[in-house]
C-alpha cells in the first residue's frame, strides 16, 4: 500500500486514455521524484485549465470570454470556416493562408452514438450569419460524420449564405488535423461552392 495521496495521484492519472495501472504507477513516481520546481509547473498548468472555455462567438477554446481570432478585426469576419473541433483551428491556422473566421461545431453529427445536430454549436452559426456573409466554408473530416454534417449544414444554409466545401485531397476517412500544411492548402484553394 502507498500513501493515500500516492495512491489518489495513481488513480487520477489512470483515467488518461491508453494509461494503465502500471503506467499510471511509473508517472506517479516520476512525478514524485520531481524537483519542487517541476511539480509547481505542472500543478499551475492543471490549475489554469479551469479558466478555459468556449468563445462566445465561435465555440473555440478561449482563456476569455472571445477568443483571439474572433476578436481580430484584421481578419475576414464575414468569411467563416465550420470546423468539428478547436485542433483543426490549429491545422489549418498552420497553412499560414487563411484569413477569416471560424466556427467550432464540437462535434459531429452520429445517429448511432446518439450525436444529433441540436448537440452541436449550430445554433450559434445560425446566428452569426447575416448579410454581411460572404462565404460559410465546410472544413469537416472525410469521415461519414464529417459527410453527414456537411450534407447537413448544406441544406440548413442552403439559400441563406454561399457555402463551399474543401476539394478532395484529404484522404477519405481521414483527419484534418493530421493532414499537412500544404495538401490542406490545396484543398482550401480547391473548394467548390453552392452560391445561395
Ligand atoms: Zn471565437
Amino acid at each position: 500500500m502507498y500513501p493515500n495521496q500516492l495512491e489518489n495521484l495513481i488513480f487520477a492519472l489512470q483515467r488518461l486514455p491508453g494509461v494503465g495501472a502500471k503506467t499510471a504507477e511509473r508517472y506517479a513516481f516520476t512525478i514524485l521524484d520531481w524537483d519542487a520546481e517541476k511539480r509547481k509547473d505542472l500543478i499551475a498548468s492543471l490549475n489554469g485549465i479551469d479558466q478555459i472555455q468556449h468563445c462566445e462567438i465561435c465555440g473555440n477554446l478561449s482563456s476569455g470570454k472571445i477568443c483571439s481570432i474572433c476578436e481580430n478585426h484584421n481578419r475576414n469576419q464575414n468569411i467563416i470556416c465550420v470546423v468539428s473541433y478547436p485542433k483543426d483551428i490549429v491545422a489549418i491556422e498552420n497553412m499560414q493562408s487563411y484569413e477569416g473566421v471560424y466556427h467550432v461545431l464540437n462535434g459531429l453529427i452520429n445517429t448511432s452514438k446518439g450525436i444529433l445536430p441540436d448537440m452541436l454549436n449550430i445554433n450559434a452559426l445560425l446566428k452569426r450569419i447575416n448579410e454581411e456573409t460572404e462565404e460559410v466554408i465546410l472544413a469537416v473530416d472525410p469521415t461519414i460524420e464529417g459527410e453527414t454534417t456537411a450534407l447537413y449544414l448544406e441544406k440548413l444554409l442552403q439559400g441563406h449564405v454561399k457555402v463551399s466545401k474543401l476539394a478532395h485531397g484529404i484522404p477519405v476517412g481521414g483527419h484534418l488535423d493530421y493532414a499537412d500544411a500544404r495538401t490542406l492548402a490545396k484543398a482550401f484553394e480547391g473548394r467548390s461552392s453552392n452560391e445561395k
